[in-house]
């Protein structure tokens, strides 16, 4: 039997301005009394949007997540936003190595480490994600790939308070192709394996590993069922406040 409860969160990544994020806050919270209260909801807007988003779910279930943090506590970083500043708007989480920073900035496992040191001092969770791109599932190489990732807990002696994980394969963000549950299923064995090797089976059994990768409404019931899955990442179809309503009842 596993201990695990389920979580969904949406990423909206540059998606929803104040305005909008507000809009989507009133309609979701309509959505709130159909939500399975065993299963964790956390929303994840862009940094302008997430004092309006926290104003908007307060008093909620509801938990505000962060997509970045700088991996530095302050200083001389023009345009960068730092733990503190989020603890303070009432971020209880934060993505770390999502693939499009991996990708588009370069990010690689020591600056996460540093994400995620940034973010316990500040008694912030990480939801870090790891995955594979399509040549490297194509090669072979999918557990290894997660076995470096994983890598930016090097040194750590427990799991950072808090800590969630994410599988996500980058061929499968955005594509409209999600990984079949089976796909979804053994890579989180496999990931949870690397844990318990790391922290002790029990620590690994007592983490959450969400899925993400083109998520919708109609194809999370199947993913969800798959014990392993403990929750979903969830990119553009968290944009809907209905679609994402369905995919967290879909995770109970
Ligand atoms: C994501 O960006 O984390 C994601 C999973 O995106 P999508 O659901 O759109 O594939």
């Amino acid at each position: 039997m596993k201990n695990r409860s389920r979580l969904v969160i949406g990423n909206w990544k540059m998606h929803l301005s104040p305005g909008e994020a507000a809009a989507f806050v009133d309609a979701f919270r309509q959505e709130l009394p159909s939500l399975p209260p065993a299963v964790g909801v956390g929303l994840a807007p862009a940094f302008p949007a997430l004092e309006r988003v926290g104003q908007g779910i307060a008093g909620t279930r509801i938990l505000l997540a962060a997509q970045d943090v700088h991996p530095e506590a302050k200083g001389a970083f023009t345009g960068e936003v730092s733990a503190a500043m989020l603890k303070d708007l009432g971020v209880t989480h934060a993505l770390v190595g999502h693939s499009e920073r991996r990708r588009f900035r370069a990010e690689g496992e020591a600056v996460l480490a540093k994400k995620m040191s940034r973010l316990a001092e500040a008694g912030m969770a990480p939801v870090y994600c790891v995955g594979e791109t399509l040549e490297e599932r194509e090669a072979g190489q999918t557990e290894k790939v997660l076995e470096r990732q994983l890598t930016a807990f090097d040194g750590v002696s427990a799991p950072p308070p808090g800590l969630v994980l994410a599988y996500e394969p980058v061929w499968a963000i955005g594509t409209g192709r999600a990984a079949t549950p089976g796909m979804a299923a053994e890579a989180h064995a496999a990931i949870r394996s690397l844990l318990s090797a790391r922290w002790g089976t029990a620590a690994a059994r007592g983490l959450q590993i969400l899925y993400g990768g083109s998520v919708t409404a109609a194809n999370a019931a199947s993913l969800f069922a798959e014990e392993e899955l403990d929750g979903g990442l969830v990119g553009g179809a968290s944009l809907d406040p209905a679609g994402f309503a369905a995919i967290a009842r879909a995770a109970a």
